[in-house]
């Protein structure tokens, strides 16, 4: 079958054919039906400081993935061949600190599929059973597969309330405008979205920003004390990973407001902690990977509900992989929002 295989400690990835793998004890053999590409996949074919730390090659990239079971390795009992799943990629290991107290998001001993092991750019992809999440028989491959990075925009997004809350994101990448997608859902308004990539201002816009500002052109502070009657926004979500977009975000937040964190900062970063968090009592949370598994039955609800505008955040749909080079060029020249492959044409 073919598969993009990371083959050597460079930059890029090779399609090559490999036999389908066999189920081993608690394990599943899924039919790929979507797979979609992660910033942590595009780390890898870049071959950034992180990956040539993390990664052995060969092996199979991607973990975005929806498929269908067709062999059930010994001793699992929970899936049979014809259940459609999805996957939650962290392997937590149920036995450390964290995981005993029922915070598997932070397990300390952490596996992931396509990072510390083959992944799912492939025909066909082993899934531990008990990383499974079944899907609805009718829920749309691509929109299975993007559950498992619409688990990090609902903890980021709803890690308090939000609904008729003013809501300020920073950063429309492929995870931030899933976080729009979350919050128009959720009844955020207005959202007001901060991207300096024009391309990515227009598909927030698509997917339900009110308001859009292009930060290297507007001080996005005085953007949003304008659209909120000088109070700034009650709920400010980081998707960028910018140090500048972190300093104005927290400027523009009200007093007793609440922040959530998700994006990867490249460096320490500085911050005025007395006047922009202490004494305006913000509320901040750390976001990382999902709660395992009250966010998947959120995502999961939340795409049944109909009110999740996904589509235009799926920029590029491949048949194959034939063109995965192209597909990773344009997701790393910040052309694309979510781009999905369809192993079998
Ligand atoms: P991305 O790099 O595609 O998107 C970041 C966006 O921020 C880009 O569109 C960029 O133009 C924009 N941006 C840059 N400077 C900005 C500024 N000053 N103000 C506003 N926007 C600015 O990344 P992504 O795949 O969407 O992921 C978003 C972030 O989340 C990344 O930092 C990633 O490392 C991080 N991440 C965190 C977790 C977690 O569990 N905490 C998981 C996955 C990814
Ligand atoms: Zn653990």
């Amino acid at each position: 079958m073919p598969a993009i295989m990371k083959t050597k400690p460079a930059y890029g990835a090779e399609l090559v054919e490999v036999d389908v793998p066999k189920p081993g004890p608690g394990e599943v053999l899924i039919k790929v039906l979507a797979t979609s590409i992660c910033g942590t996949d595009l780390h890898i074919y870049e071959w950034n400081e992180w990956a040539q730390s993390r990664i052995k090659t060969p092996q199979i990239m991607g973990h975005e993935v929806a498929g269908e079971v067709i062999e059930v390795g010994p001793g699992v009992d929970t899936l049979e061949v014809g259940d459609y799943i999805s996957a939650e990629t962290h392997i937590v290991c149920g036995k450390c600190y964290a995981c005993r107290h029922n915070r598997y998001h932070v397990c300390q001993n952490t596996k992931i599929f396509g990072v510390d092991m083959d992944g799912v750019f492939a025909e066909y992809a082993i899934v531990p059973a008990q990383n499974a999440w079944k899907n609805p028989k009718d829920m749309p491959p691509e929109y299975a597969a993007l559950q498992e990075p619409l688990g990090n925009a609902v903890d980021t997004v709803l890690a308090g309330p939000i609904a008729g809350m003013s809501t300020l994101i920073t950063g429309a990448g492929p995870l931030g405008l899933l976080g729009i997608a979350v919050a128009k859902a959720s009844g955020a308004y207005p959202i007001i979205v901060s991207e300096p990539s024009e391309f990515r201002r227009e598909l927030a816009k698509k997917v339900g920003a009110d308001y859009v500002i292009n930060p290297f052109e507007e001080d996005p502070v005085k953007a949003v004390m304008d659209i909120t009657d000088g109070a700034g926004v009650e709920v400010f979500l980081e998707f960028s990973g910018a140090p500048k977009a972190l300093e104005q975000g927290l400027a523009a937040t009200t007093p007793g407001g609440r922040v959530s964190l998700l994006g990867l900062f490249p460096r320490d970063v500085t911050v005025d902690f007395n006047n922009l968090i202490i004494f305006k009592a913000l509320e901040i949370h750390g976001i990382t990977g999902r709660h395992l598994w009250e966010t998947w039955y959120t995502v999961s609800s939340l795409i049944q509900s109909g009110k999740l505008n996904l589509d235009p955040v799926i920029t590029h749909k491949y048949k194959g992989f034939e063109k995965f080079e192209e597909a990773f060029e344009l997701m790393k020249a910040g052309k694309t929002g979510k781009v999905v492959f369809f192993p079998h044409k």
